[in-house]
């Protein structure tokens, strides 16, 4: 019998790629270490490495590092930790700062051929004449004066005082074509090269030229450079380089969850989270401490496809996916909050074994009991004298006595069905905990200050044999993480 394998663009759900041919696709995620990877990365990565696997080409990792400002070495390190956790493979990895030679190179052409001229106006005035369309006397300089300036760029010039700008169109309706910048001066260390360098690129001109040079066939990039997609082909054009294909795709974030370093990096400076790794931030690290998984974030990405609408998918979308892949590895375990007592008078046992997943093989755990438990607060509001209750995977109870503590007597240990179940954690070797719920980060784009629930709980001692990053479901409470010997993080019901 033939086995019919479908095509790999079925089964990643992206639409194929115009002008791909197998074997020769190159794509690239380009990363400006600036800060640490998010969800929004997360999506570009994997759309990147799913169009390299789904044409057999290649992926490569590229540090955007041309503005030595912002960036810094621990972020060069957080992406690449987040893209092993995604399981997003890559081909090559190459920073844009090892090709600062090449840069030069083609900017000095661009000067050469009068495409490009630098520009001394001040700041204020060169928007200005952006906005009104007007040209300034540096854009009729001769070779011979931009040549200077060039030169005085890499050592005279102070920040500020001069930038190469591109001849673009002044009166052009695509704002980003009005003589847009090329190189700046950024007296500042790089984290790779320190002082080798003080003339750095725009954003601009290195991905042109790098995405030209690379070999990329096929790069994408988010909805909000559409704009920018007239110059990077206009540049690549007056430099006579290959053009790659680019396409844009919509941002992904969630409500109320925004990736943006600039209102991130607030909070974790004030304190208002922990850190980047916050379970309430849409970092990877944040995502992964809240017990997401990487597989999950995969097929939600997927599931969103290469659309170009912005729209704000709710995190129960991921959370869904991610129920699917943990709900098999995840551990049972008993759980309370609000502790009370409830001492059983005729109990005779001294341990039992409890299966540590309903279906699947994942052993069993041996519990040492004496007749002495903690129950929630809740299921023992509900009891009265009389009741009877199935102590779960134990026995069954009729209670005794109501009071600060409750008081019952075993009634047999058969299943029996109409009568409630309450989950119970034995008083022999209690384990706290606290478990961390995590909320919205803004409603309405204000910080929500119940963003993060702490509630302390009981639960087994098996817990503590569990290792950190465990998925847990606690009975009736939900899918947790383990973070660390007292700490849960909740995942999602
Ligand atoms: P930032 O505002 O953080 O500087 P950026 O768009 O400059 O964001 P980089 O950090 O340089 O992004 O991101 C590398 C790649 O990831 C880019 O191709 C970018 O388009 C993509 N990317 C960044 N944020 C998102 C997002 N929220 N959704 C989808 N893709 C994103
Ligand atoms: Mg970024
Ligand atoms: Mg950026």
């Amino acid at each position: 019998e033939l086995l019919i394998v479908k095509p790999k663009q079925e089964r990643t759900g992206l639409p194929p790629l115009e002008n791909a041919e197998q074997g020769n696709v190159v794509t690239r995620f380009p990363p400006e270490p600036n800060g640490y990877p998010h969800i929004g990365h997360a999506k570009a990565s994997i759309i990147d490495e799913e169009y390299a696997k789904m044409y057999g080409g290649k992926l490569i990792l590229r540090f955007d590092d041309t503005n030595p400002e912002k960036e810094r070495l621990e972020y060069y390190a957080a992406i690449k930790v987040g893209l092993d956790w995604l399981d997003v493979k890559y081909d090559l990895i190459k920073n844009t700062s090892d090709d600062m030679e090449v840069i030069y190179k083609k900017g000095k052409e661009l000067i050469d051929s009068s495409y490009a001229y630098v520009c001394t106006c001040d700041k204020e005035t060169i928007s200005k004449n952006r906005r009104e369309m007007i040209s300034c006397k540096c854009r009729s300089g001769d070779l011979d004066q931009n040549n200077i300036r060039w030169n005085k760029m890499f050592d005279k010039f102070k920040p500020g005082e001069a930038i190469v700008r591109f001849r673009g169109d002044m009166s052009s309706e695509n704002t980003v074509m009005r003589d847009p910048t090329l190189f700046r001066i950024i007296d500042e260390p790089h984290p790779i090269h320190k002082d080798k360098y003080r003339v750095w690129p725009n954003y601009d001109f290195a991905v042109a030229i790098e995405d030209s040079i690379d070999g990329i066939t096929h790069a994408f990039r988010t909805k909000e450079y559409e704009l920018r997609t007239e110059l990077y082909y206009t540049l690549l054009d007056k430099l006579n380089m290959r053009k790659p294909k680019m396409l844009e795709f919509s941002r992904l974030e969630f409500e109320g969850m925004p990736v943006s370093k600039r209102v991130l990096k607030p909070l974790v400076e004030e304190g208002k989270v922990s850190g980047f790794d916050d379970p309430r931030l849409p970092t990877l690290e944040g995502l992964r401490r809240r017990g997401i998984v990487p597989e999950a974030i995969r097929k939600f990405v997927l599931s969103l496809g290469f659309t170009k609408s912005d729209t704000m998918p709710p995190f129960e979308t991921l959370e869904s996916f991610n129920r699917k892949i943990i709900d098999p590895i995840s551990v049972r375990l008993f759980i309370v909050f609000d502790p009370v007592k409830l001492t059983i008078t005729n109990n005779n046992l001294t341990e039992i074994e409890i299966s540590n997943h309903p279906q699947n093989e994942m052993g069993k755990r041996q519990v040492m009991i004496d007749g002495n438990f903690y129950i929630s607060g809740d299921d023992a509001n509900l009891l009265k004298i009389g009741d009877e209750v199935r102590l779960l995977e134990l026995y069954n109870i009729r209670i005794t006595k109501i009071g600060s503590e409750v008081e019952g007597e075993v009634i047999g240990t058969g299943y029996k069905s109409g009568i409630s179940k309450i989950q119970w954690i034995s008083r022999k070797n209690p384990v706290n905990i606290e478990v961390l719920t995590s909320n919205v980060l803004f409603i309405n784009d204000q910080f929500n200050e119940n963003s993060l629930e702490v509630k302390q709980a009981i639960t087994e001692q098996y817990y503590l044999e569990l290792n950190v990053g465990a998925q847990i479901q606690f009975v009736r409470f939900g899918y947790c993480r383990k973070d660390s010997a007292n700490q849960a993080i909740y995942t999602h019901k």
